[in-house]
């Protein structure tokens, strides 16, 4: 068994594409067969370097390795000009060298009878032997076929005109190409968007030119934003690498996009595994799926939770080094990051709330430290005590917190919100013993003089 994920390197790595892609590998894996990277570069005007290393960047990332490629159109045009000929000398494809004038004179006359725009086969009969080549679709009969996803489909020959399948600087089309490429990669399973899906017809009649037995077709719903419209750049992120960059663990965003027309039960939290051993085609939905951010990150921060800490701080690496946050100095990082994985989101919350153990700062945040530097006595009794303190652990500093509550009578927001804001600034910080031990001990001190400073100074 092959599948393959075949884009067309013209944008980065879509969502959508991502997700085509995750459907042909699960399915692949799920039958020890072999997953194909083909990429579609034969429209060279729009095909660039930079998407096709998107491509391998968001594949790579994703953990979705093929089995062989990625083969470039690029490489195989001698191979399409061999097929295209034998199109032409069996007198299953023919030149035609029709203006572009004539064309749209054509689809104008027919659009305004309220027909369908199609090639009329003016040139099919001239034996003409220049121009571009256009495939000799029948011109009765039906082609039908049953979609995995679709069910049964089927379009009267009648409604199909004939596709140019090599331009006139004899440059193949795609639908030649995809056509010679599924079949000589031996691909049986062609998974992709239902945007082919009216392409799989003229594809099918190619196929039965050239004698070529069919692979199955299972065509994926679109995926729609919030408002219903296709997925598209005005709903916010589409390219897989941007959700890398906010901060996705990529198994949280497969395990999302596995869910989006795909569904096994009511469950929603799958590995990668599971996913291999529960996917089918046939439990794809009909319908198109709604892309829901908030239920991405609810996802990812269900998997923060319960990762590996070792697994986490490599995918922190690309953020902290993109957010220039040095950790090699202070506080071992595990812990760090052990302290944090409860209360991140994403894995750019996480390296905020990384900053106030590496990185000093010289002003607190103004409006908190307006309303809770106000009394300094509760700061500077911790102060007196925590530099006492000789084991430096969160069990010691939380008895001088509770203390500090006991002499003076207070209760624990009143020192436990000061202290936070005093070590972290903004006030972002979790128990605070724990950050406390974590910020390490003259740190501490350090900050809360800076508190007391401050509040002197306001006073
Ligand atoms: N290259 C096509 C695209 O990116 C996909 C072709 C296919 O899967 O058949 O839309």
């Amino acid at each position: 068994m092959k599948s393959r994920f075949a884009p067309s390197p013209t944008g980065y790595l879509h969502i959508g594409g991502a997700r085509t892609a995750l459907f042909a590998w699960a399915w692949a894996k799920k039958q020890k067969g072999q997953f194909v990277l083909r990429i579609e570069d034969t429209d060279q005007k729009r095909s660039t370097q930079a998407s096709v290393d998107a491509i391998l960047d968001g594949m790579s990332w994703l953990g979705l390795s093929h089995d062989e490629g990625p083969f470039y159109q690029t490489d195989r045009f001698d191979r399409y000009k061999v097929v295209i000929q034998q199109l032409l000398d069996e007198d299953k494809a023919y030149y035609c060298e029709c203006s572009k004038q004539r064309l749209q004179i054509l689809r104008d006359e027919l659009t305004e009878k309220g027909e369908k725009a199609k090639y009329d086969g003016c040139c099919r009969n001239k034996n003409l032997d220049s121009g571009v080549v256009r495939f000799k679709n029948p011109l009765e009969g039906l082609v039908a076929f049953e979609d995995a996803v679709k069910g049964k489909i089927s379009i009267a020959n009648q409604e199909l005109d004939d596709l140019i399948i090599a331009r006139s600087d004899a440059s193949p089309t795609y639908n030649l190409t995809v056509v010679v490429d599924d079949h000589d990669m031996g691909i049986d399973t062609v998974i992709r968007g239902d945007d082919h899906l009216n392409n799989t017809p003229r594809q099918i009649n190619l196929y039965q030119a050239l004698g070529w037995s069919l692979p199955e077709f299972a065509h994926l719903p679109m995926i729609l934003g919030a408002d219903g419209a296709r997925l598209s750049k005005r709903h916010g992120a589409v390219g897989v690498m941007a959700y890398r960059d906010e901060g996705f663990l990529p198994e949280a965003l497969l395990n999302y996009l596995s869910r989006l027309g795909w569904s096994h039960g009511d469950q929603e939290i799958f590995s990668l595994a599971q996913i291999v051993k529960l996917f089918e085609l046939k439990n794809i939905n009909k319908a198109p799926a709604s892309f829901n951010q908030e239920k991405l990150i609810w996802l990812n921060q269900e998997y923060m939770k319960v990762a590996n800490v070792k697994h986490l701080i490599k995918h922190l690496a690309w953020h902290l080094e993109h957010q220039a946050l040095d950790t090699s100095a202070g506080v071992a990082l595990e812990l760090v990051v052990k302290h944090l994985q409860q209360r991140s989101k994403t894995l750019v919350e996480m390296v905020d709330g990384m900053k106030m153990f590496y990185q000093d700062f010289n002003e607190f945040d103004e409006t908190l430290a307006k309303k809770q530097f106000k009394d300094g006595q509760p700061l500077k009794l911790l102060f007196e005590k925590l530099s006492l303190v000789d084991e430096w652990v969160a069990g010691n500093i939380k008895d001088q917190i509770k203390q500090v509550c006991t002499e003076l009578e207070i209760g624990f927001g009143k020192i436990g919100q000061p202290f936070r804001l005093a070590l972290s600034g903004n006030g972002n910080a979790g128990n605070i013993d724990i950050v406390a031990q974590l910020v390490g001990k003259n740190k501490t001190l350090a900050r809360l003089q800076m508190a007391l400073d401050y509040i002197a100074k306001n006073a």
